[in-house]
């Protein structure tokens, strides 16, 4: 099993108040986790640390081996093999959804256009939208800009793809087809870390699940462990709330 992202005693504050208390986790290629725990327990700032869009305080974190808080190392070289996608899709609004895909592999990985628009419709395919390529952000529901998100960070060829509660901001009805696109992801093996507060998609999607707590990660398990078998006063106490 190949060690994709090693995190040790990973330590993030802000100012006086402790956000990451010190985590040592390790993911391995293909590991689908979910990390769940209450509003405010440090979900995002984690999953912010894993790509430096958050500075750490202290501790390291390896992505395939590069030390991405090592001053030398080559941020964007790192982040080019790092997709994310936040909960508010973050689409550039006056772009179409191809130009909003192509952007970044032309810009950063040098891609012509024409091999960059070639791509961008297979994803578009991939992601049940290919009939958009032409249309504005503005002009897609919630679900489709999400699906365009995704699509235009895989247009990157990431190996390890972050997710913020990629659903939380969506009318209920488009959820699912967000989530199937996930699911589909995890299939071909990719590597996801995903915050959700989905219990059935992390049930059914996730080989670990990760409850975190005012900054501690409490539990780390498969889904069955965390959801049947949850060790931890805390994750008891949160599942009851959720579940
Ligand atoms: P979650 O995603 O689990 O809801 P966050 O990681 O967003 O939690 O936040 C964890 C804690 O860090 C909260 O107390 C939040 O107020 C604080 N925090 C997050 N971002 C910042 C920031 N940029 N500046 C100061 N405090 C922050
Ligand atoms: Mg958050």
């Amino acid at each position: 099993m190949k060690e994709k992202i090693i995190v040790k005693d990973l330590v993030k504050k802000f100012g006086e108040n402790t956000v990451l208390n010190n985590i040592n986790t390790t993911i391995n290629e293909g590991d689908v986790v979910c990390i769940i725990g209450p509003s405010g327990s440090g979900k995002s700032t984690f999953l912010r640390c894993l790509n430096r869009l958050e500075e750490t305080t202290s501790g390291s974190i390896l992505i395939s081996g590069d030390d991405l808080t090592a001053e030398k190392t080559n941020l964007n070289q790192i982040r080019q093999h790092i997709g994310m996608v936040f909960q508010h899709f973050n689409l550039f609004p006056h772009l179409s959804i191809l130009e909003n895909i192509i952007l970044a592999p032309m810009d950063l990985k040098k891609m012509s256009r024409k091999e960059a628009e070639a791509q961008a419709i297979l994803l578009l395919e991939s992601v049940g939208l290919a009939d958009k390529k032409d249309a504005w952000p503005e002009s897609l529901s919630g679900g489709q800009k999400q699906r365009v998100a995704i699509a235009r960070a895989l247009a990157m060829q990431p190996d390890i793809m972050l997710f913020d509660e990629p659903t939380s901001a969506l009318d209920p009805e488009m959820v699912g087809d967000v989530l199937n696109v996930m699911k589909r992801l995890a299939k071909q093996g990719m590597t996801m870390v995903i915050v959700t507060h989905e219990m059935g998609f992390a049930k059914e999607v996730a080989n670990r699940v990760m409850f975190i707590d005012e900054g501690n990660f409490l539990e780390d398990g498969t889904p069955e462990q965390i959801f049947n078998n949850p060790q931890n006063e805390r994750t008891k106490d949160f599942l009851n709330k959720v579940l």
